[in-house]
């Protein structure tokens, strides 16, 4: 759906994309951490065609990055991988 524009669900090629925005609202944001001070945002793909919607996280988003590469090490750590 994000690549191909085009409905899994209705086959339509009626896709729109609405950007991630970095406001206050929280339905379109994911809490990283257990207190709430990390956050990361997700774009929205809709089907104008049926209302299908997938959410996808940007990856280029910084605090999404900055959570990923200390949760790789931190699992790293846990493992008895040597
Ligand atoms: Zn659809």
């Amino acid at each position: 759906m994000k690549q191909s524009g085009i409905c899994p669900k209705c086959k339509k090629a009626a896709v729109i994309q609405i950007k991630a925005f970095k406001g206050s609202s929280t339905s379109n944001r994911v809490q990283l951490s257990k207190w709430g001070t990390q956050f990361t945002f997700f774009d929205n793909f809709i089907c104008t065609g049926c209302g299908y919607m997938e959410q996808y996280v940007n990856l280029e988003d910084k605090n999404w990055q900055k959570w990923l590469s200390k949760k790789l090490e931190d699992d790293s750590l846990d493992s008895d991988f040597v």
